[in-house]
């Protein structure tokens, strides 16, 4: 339940307020209300009976959430901010940087539209005609065998993206908060948290804080060095290649969301698939529809399923994935830096985006890339690209060690010269990064991706 702070302000603060006076304010403040969800219980879907213009207001579609708008879309925003690692590319939305950020093993199934509000443990999100006080929405009888959400017809909502007005309701946070009860969070007694029981306005709720993220971390666990990890996708004609870590040998499972509206919630699954650990090549099912593509590897514990990562289902025509080669080597935090993609090597499309996990929290450093494959030493890692070197500019890692970058193969250096991107030529990507307490040189790389551009 989600109280409106604007209507309620006694309630909404109580024992909250009195908490921080006492100078407690570092203490742990979220609760838990019992039980987990099992990978059986990670779909939700949104029957879109929001009512009201500014509940379906935003027709702009985002490449990261695709086939959805408006309240579905605002609300899948909301349920993969608990996912464990950041959702997709990471772009997020024009008030979050990252959507996806529990550093939890727990990760949601998007299963795109209901017909109904369903019972009560369906997993559907949906309004519910009237008010009920200040009470703003409400989640029933969650937790092990599901729950459902129910939003009051009778608040002015709105589906974001951007800021709301002052007399609006966020739909995108209070889903946010709702869904944490879904997955077996109570209230927290930290304001700023995603979970206290009140909603001050605005559109800070978006975003899970510390507090959210501890309380998920100990209902799921924290996120697991084997749990599986989805880096990018591409699709060729029926076939889709995913590209990530920790897949197993044999006995994936991939979950795609649901094409058709309706259905029952369980994603649609093609088991029993090979993989190499970092890559996977299915045929993509009839009945699959733009959505989230996620990964289950051989084990059934909530370490053994993947992030989702948002696919619109399409072909990419005849362009190859990229390819990743050389290898990466230990680091300051791990096992070393991994360098993945998502998008496609089409110059037409223009929709490639490179990202790099396992660095240190907050490290900086730069893609480059040459022409050519090497294998040389090179600081704490390794060589890989080689040739013409075309750096880019400077970035840092978040606070999960993640970092992405989208290329655009329109401007300096991938427009023109001995860095172009040129159909049926091939780039070497890779990533360079400042690790002082890694080793003597201070610095390390990732491995490298091979891009072949096509038309
Ligand atoms: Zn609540």
């Amino acid at each position: 339940m989600k109280l409106n702070q604007l209507i309620l302000p006694v309630i909404a603060l109580g024992a909250g307020a009195t908490f921080f006076l006492s100078g407690a304010e570092e203490a742990q403040g979220w609760s838990t209300i019992g039980g987990s969800l099992g990978l059986g219980q990670r779909d939700f879907r949104v029957f879109n009976n929001f009512s009201s213009a500014s509940d379906n207001n935003n027709q702009t579609p985002d490449a990261q959430f695709p086939g959805y708008q408006g309240a579905d879309m605002a609300i899948w925003k909301a349920c993969v901010e608990w996912s464990s690692v950041a959702h997709g590319d990471g772009s997020g939305d024009p008030t979050q940087a990252t959507i996806g950020s529990s550093g939890a093993n727990f990760d949601p199934s998007f299963q795109g539209s209901a017909t109904e509000v369903g019972g009560t443990n369906s997993n559907i999100h949906s309004q519910i005609a009237g008010s009920n006080g200040g009470v703003l929405a409400y989640c029933e009888t969650p937790i092990s065998n599901g729950w459902r959400i129910r939003y009051y017809e009778g608040w002015n909502w709105a589906d974001g993206p951007s800021g709301i007005n002052q007399n609006q309701i966020d739909l995108q946070s209070v889903a946010c908060h709702e869904y944490g009860h879904g997955l077996g969070l109570g209230h927290s007694t930290v304001g700023n948290a995603t979970m206290s029981a009140s909603y001050s306005g605005g559109t800070g709720d978006r975003s899970i804080s510390g507090d959210d993220q501890a309380g998920c971390q100990a209902v799921y666990g924290v996120i697991s060095g084997s749990k599986p990890r989805i880096t990018g996708l591409n699709i060729n004609g029926t076939q889709m290649s995913i590209s990530g870590s920790n897949f197993s040998g044999s006995g994936n499972e991939v979950w795609f969301t649901q094409a058709a509206i309706g259905g029952n919630g369980t994603p649609i699954k093609v088991t029993g698939v090979n993989s190499n650990g970092s890559s996977i090549t299915v045929t993509v099912p009839l009945d699959a529809g733009p959505g989230d593509v996620m990964v289950r590897n051989n084990g059934t514990g909530n370490a053994n399923l993947s992030n989702p990562w948002p696919s619109d289902m399409q072909t990419t025509g005849g362009c190859t994935d990229p390819v990743n080669f050389c290898a990466f080597l230990p680091n300051s935090i791990g096992s070393g830096a991994q360098i993945g993609f998502n998008g496609t090597a089409s110059i037409s499309a223009n929709d490639l985006t490179l990202t790099c996990q396992g660095l240190p929290p907050g490290a900086v450093g730069i893609f480059f890339y040459g022409s050519n494959e090497g294998a040389n030493l090179f600081g704490e890692g390794i060589l890989c690209a080689t040739g013409d070197i075309k750096r880019l500019t400077v970035q840092f890692a978040d606070v999960l060690g993640t970092i992405t970058r989208d290329l655009d193969v329109n401007a300096a250096p991938l427009n023109s010269g001995s860095g172009a991107a040129i159909s049926g030529e091939s780039k070497k990507f890779q990533f360079w990064y400042r690790d002082v307490p890694g080793g003597p040189n201070g610095f390390n790389t990732s491995d490298g991706l091979s891009v072949t551009w096509c038309d």
